[in-house]
């Protein structure tokens, strides 16, 4: 049986699981069998990463996590988590391959997933001018002119940090009044170069190689227009990956994990979460890797106070 089960393989994940193998926990790491790296992979170059000061692509960023959780003796494995059995004292992970792991404390660092609009040229544009974090992308769109999607507090906020950067900012959102919280809706009321184009919703992201407009439909009338712009920020919300611990783990009122205060433990002892799947504000790689290192040091704290003779440590590798 073994110390630790890490699931997830974004900055949560390889954060912890370089902390976990580095206290010789030897952890295993299942990575997903389809996108190992997590979000970071559709990204481009990730210029806020503290240590790159010439930036880092996104994908690289990842590798080289992945290679350091290697390094000391992470051992990741591509697969998918199918089930789970998070009671007792024995934690069950079971995976698409149909092997069962099994193991006294688990990281749960799934992330979360943004929302995606759905339309034609969403996916091709990906990193060429359509992305999902200002923070990450706005400096890219310096005086050019930039829509966000989205009537929430994300849009605000985006449309907001983008004036810094861009000449000019549209707010397209499908009614005629917004979700995003009086504050927020103020400040980017009161922002001169941002205009908002209500009642439209983005049927499609035109270009070839980069964005050069959005097709906007107007939800009142129906009809059709073009909208030239260099780039378009999609802030329609995004859903923490919980499917797998529904009815095993609480969520709070956001539909994140709740862990008790700054730690990561869960409602279930020997489970820890770690990341944006616990996080509905902030959502950053730093801030992911720095919640993984929380849930590694609370997992051997865990682990440690197990004490000799539990069913659980008799086994433990
Ligand atoms: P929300 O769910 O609050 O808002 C999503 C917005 O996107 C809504 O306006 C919604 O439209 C729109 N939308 C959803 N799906 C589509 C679609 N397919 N096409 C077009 N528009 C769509 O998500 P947020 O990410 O904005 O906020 C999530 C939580 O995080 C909130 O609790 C928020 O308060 C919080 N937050 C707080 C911040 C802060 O305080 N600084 C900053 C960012 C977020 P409709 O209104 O029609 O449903």
């Amino acid at each position: 049986m073994r110390q630790v089960i890490i699931i997830g393989s974004g900055p949560a994940g390889f954060t912890a699981a370089i902390y976990a193998a580095r206290a010789n926990l030897n952890p295993v790491l299942v990575a997903s069998s389809v996108e190992v790296g997590g979000e970071l992979m559709k990204t481009t170059e990730v210029e806020n990463f503290p240590g790159f000061p010439e930036g880092i692509q996104g994908p690289e960023l990842m590798a080289k996590m992945q290679e350091q959780a290697e390094r000391f003796g992470t051992e990741v494995l591509y697969d998918d988590v199918t089930g789970l059995e998070l009671d007792g004292e024995i934690k069950k992970v079971t995976l698409g391959s149909g092997t069962t792991l099994e193991a006294a404390s688990v990281i749960y660092a799934t992330g979360s997933a943004y929302r995606t609009l759905g339309i034609p040229g969403e996916e091709r544009l990906s990193g060429h001018g359509v992305s999902w974090c200002a923070t990450c992308d706005g400096f890219f769109f310096r005086d050019r002119t930039i829509a966000v999607v989205g009537g929430g507090d994300s849009a605000m906020e985006e449309a907001t940090f983008l004036t810094k950067f861009a000449s000019k900012v549209y707010v397209i959102h499908r009614k005629d009044t917004l979700r995003a919280s009086k504050i927020m809706q103020e400040r980017a009321f009161a922002n001169e170069k941002i205009e908002f184009i209500w009642n439209s919703a983005v049927e499609e992201v035109l270009g070839e190689d980069a964005t050069i407009g959005v097709r906007l439909r107007n939800t009142v009338d129906g009809s059709v227009s073009d909208l030239d712009v260099d780039g378009l920020f999609i802030a329609i919300g995004n859903d923490p990956r919980t499917h797998l611990v529904h009815g095993k783990l609480d969520l709070t009122p956001e539909g994140t994990i709740w862990v008790d205060g700054r730690s990561s433990r869960t409602s279930q002892p020997g489970v820890f979460a770690a990341g944006d799947v616990i996080d509905p504000t902030y959502r950053q790689a730093v801030t992911a890797a720095g919640s993984g290192t929380v849930a590694a040091l609370d997992v051997e704290h865990f682990l440690a106070a197990l004490g000799d003779g539990s069913p659980s440590t008799a086994a433990l590798v």
